[in-house]
Order: structure tokens, then sequence, then C-alpha cells
């Protein structure tokens, strides 16, 4: 086959614009299988070749233990789309997920990407049956399973667990996949054979998760179907009441979307009911945080008085300052022991009151005809 066949050479705009035109219907959607694929790289050159023919768009990733796909595909070619994944053993009814809000323009084009994993999670699955995943719930058993006594598990990163859970869950602390999933079985060890129940945002983290569980000696393992998006749904269309409690952490502008009213966390600054989730404003720290509006307004919407004097700082000395240190990209870190930034903010208005400022170093590079830096910090308390 011809290598250039296999890879979408235009450029952006006019993809945009052709898709534009195009003027069919299209439907997005996405799924998933933890499988055994052999010959990758063989796999990826036929769907491709096979998904093009009809007009599919999206993102593929395969990899030796399975399939991620988030795909748009011609409304009219659905039906042979389906036929065509379940003609292959690997794919045969897998289920799929049709998004729900859909202009038809979410892909530009078609890649198939070979990886290691479809979802990066540190795990050495060599060690163990990926597929032997846990019993799949409808939000209905999930409840049902909870009422009788289950123990429930957060899978999802720990951030995603601060302003919304279910009621009861266990929330691991480790910030990544693996030290969570570590974490879970070491402190249900003496729990192995009572049922637990696993959830996460969509519910492809927990396929890993439950049959890690299992080839752990866990006995009774299950997991939400489609995860907490998916439960919201059912909550709404079968009138069921809501065991997850406050806010849904969401993969959009949004970030967040409301399930309940329940108020499940408090202000990581000064301890009241809150569940406000924000970025600290200062660009070199960017903690993800839970902060009310009033520590907002203290703080200058960030995570300490050390980040508001800089962030309050003229926006040039601020570029000059932020200079060879690296900028956290948003949604990766959290801030976990509000206990500890409690006794740190403490301390850094006692320095602050003592010497002016935090940053001396900054005050210094400032130069003449700067304002003082009493002027842009007003130290509260
Ligand atoms: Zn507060
Ligand atoms: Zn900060």
């Amino acid at each position: 086959m011809d290598a250039h066949r296999l890879r979408n050479l235009h450029r952006p705009d006019i993809l945009r614009e052709r898709l534009a035109h195009e003027g069919v219907p299209r439907t997005t959607l996405s799924f998933y299988r933890y499988v055994r694929l052999s010959e990758v790289e063989a796999l990826r050159d036929v769907l491709y070749a096979e998904w093009e023919a009809l007009g599919v768009l999206g993102r593929v990733y395969i990899a030796p233990e399975g399939i991620n796909a988030q795909v748009s595909v011609p409304s009219a070619e659905l039906e042979v789309f389906r036929a065509a994944l379940d003609a292959r053993e690997a794919f045969a009814r897998v289920p799929w997920k049709i998004a729900v809000e859909d202009d038809g323009r979410s892909f530009l084009k078609l890649i198939v990407r070979v990886k290691k994993k479809i979802v990066a999670d540190g795990l050495a699955d060599d060690a163990f049956d990926v597929t032997n995943v846990g019993e799949h719930l409808d939000a209905a058993t999930f409840n049902r399973k909870m009422e009788e006594g289950a123990l429930v598990v957060d899978m999802r990163n720990n951030y995603e667990c601060l302003i919304g859970h279910f009621d009861g869950a266990y929330l691991p602390k480790a910030d990544t996949f693996r030290g969570a999933i570590e974490e879970v079985v070491d402190q249900l060890k003496d729990h192995k054979d009572r049922e637990v129940l696993m959830y996460c945002t969509g519910g492809i983290r927990c396929e890993k998760a439950s049959a890690y569980l299992k080839h752990q000696g866990f006995t009774k393992v299950a997991q939400l179907h489609g995860g907490i998006i998916d439960y919201a749904r059912q909550l709404k269309a079968e009138g069921l009441k809501s065991k997850y409690l406050g806010q849904n952490f969401v993969f959009d502008e949004r970030l967040t979307e409301r399930i309940t009213d329940d108020v499940v966390s408090t202000c990581m600054q000064c301890g009241s009911p809150c569940d406000r989730i924000t970025n600290c404003h200062e660009a070199t720290c960017n903690m993800l945080l839970v902060q009310c509006d009033a520590c907002a307004t203290k703080y200058a919407d960030c995570c300490s008085p050390s980040c508001r004097e800089i962030h309050l700082l003229p926006v040039e000395v601020q570029r000059a300052w932020r200079k060879g240190r690296s900028t956290r990209s948003t949604r990766t870190k959290a801030i976990t022991d509000p206990e500890g930034l409690r006794r740190r903010i403490r301390e850094e208005e006692e320095l602050l009151a003592l010497n002016g400022t935090l940053h001396p170093s900054v005050a210094g590079a400032r130069g003449e005809g700067g304002p003082e830096l009493t002027e842009v910090i007003h130290p509260t308390s």
C-alpha cells in the first residue's frame, strides 16, 4: 500500500473549509475495548484504509492492549461502519457512545495511531490479563449495591474527586493512576471478598483498574458502566436518586457539571464550605485549588501570598521573573494538603508583614522608577 494514502497531508484550514461545505450529516461517537491485538502496525493500515473510504474522521489509538476511538462518521454510513466493526472478532459488538451535543465538526481528519497503551497508566500490565475486567453495572444496580454495603472506590485523578464523588467513596490520595491503584489494593487488602464498586469519569479507567484488582485477588469487582457521565444521564432518564454528590469534573471548557446541590468540599484557604475549583493565577504555579469568593479576592485569585505578590507585579516584571521557570499546564496538579497550605499562608503573611516582600530578588530587579512594593501589595490580617 502506498504510504501516502495512509496520511492526510492537507492543511487544517483547507480541511476545515472542506468539512464546512461537505453538507454531510455526521455522528460523533466513541468506543474502547481492552482486547489483545496482534500485528498492530498492519492492523492500523487496514483500519485506516477501510474507515477513510467510509469518510470517517477522528482520532483512534490502537495498542497491543486494545483500541480507544473517537470518530465522526457520516450518518448514512453508520450501519456500514458498525458492520465493519462487528466483522472483526476483536471489535465485535463493542458498545459505542454517541455524543449528545454534536455539531459534526469535531474532527478534521482521520488519525489512526499505534501506541504502547490506549490509556497511559504506568502499570506493568504484561503481568496480568487486562481483558479480565469487572462486572459492568448500570446506575440503578450501582445504587442498589451501594445500599447493600458495597465498598466504593473513585478511580479518577485525585483533583477530580475534590468537588464531587459518590457518597462514602474511598478517594485515593496518590497523584498517578498507578499510585492510586496500588493505594486502593493496599487499603482494601483485608476486604478481598467484599464487593468493590469502582467508578471514573467515562468508564475506561475502571476497565484496567478492575482487571488489576481481580489480578490482586479481589473476588467481587464491579464498575460503573459509562462512568459518571452516563450515570448522570441515566439518573435523568429513569428518575433515579443520585448517590453521587456535588459536581463532576469534565474535560471541556465548562470544567465542571453539577450533579447535585451538595457541597462536599471546603475552601482550601479558609475552610468554609465551598466547591468552586480554580487554578492559581500565578502562571508558573497554576495549582488547582478549591477557593471561596472571599479568598479569591483576598489572595488575588492565587493560592498563596507568595503567588499573589508575583501576580500583582507589573506584567513586564512578571515576565522577567518567569524567565527560566517552567509554567505548569492546567488541570494537572492540585493542592493535596490544604492543612499545609494554610500553614504556609500564615508563615508567608508573617514574613510579608515583617519584610514587605516575599520575593526580595524581584523587588531589587524592578530598578529605578518602579512602584514601591507596598503600593502593590496590601498584606491583609
Ligand atoms: Zn475561603
Ligand atoms: Zn500559586
